[in-house]
């Protein structure tokens, strides 16, 4: 790979989540789990979601990419999707 791909976005599909949460131990900054135990992103606005959430509007926008690549390395059921700035996605691969 010869360009390092930057992590623009994220999402978590609910329906995939087992609300295991290593991914809020990875990065807690991030990820919480809700009242469904499904985890949700922390954005900056205050709102709690799982759908897409652009790394800029999260509550921790300064996260490295190295963290939350691990945290969704983390999840056991591959319930956290990361993208590029094109939208395409990098994570799962
Ligand atoms: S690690 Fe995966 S399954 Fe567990 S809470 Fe996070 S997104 Fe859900």
């Amino acid at each position: 790979m010869s360009e390092e791909k930057k992590i623009a976005s994220i999402k978590v599909d609910r329906d995939s989540c087992i609300g295991a949460a290593p991914c809020v131990a990875a990065a807690g900054s991030v990820f919480e789990l809700d009242a469904e135990q499904k985890a949700v992103l922390k954005r900056k606005s205050g709102e709690r979601v799982s759908d897409q959430t652009g790394k800029i509007d999260l509550e921790d926008g300064d996260i490295s990419d190295d963290t939350l690549l691990a945290a969704a390395q983390s999840c056991p059921v591959r319930a956290i999707y990361l993208y590029d700035e094109s939208g395409n996605q990098i994570f799962p691969a």
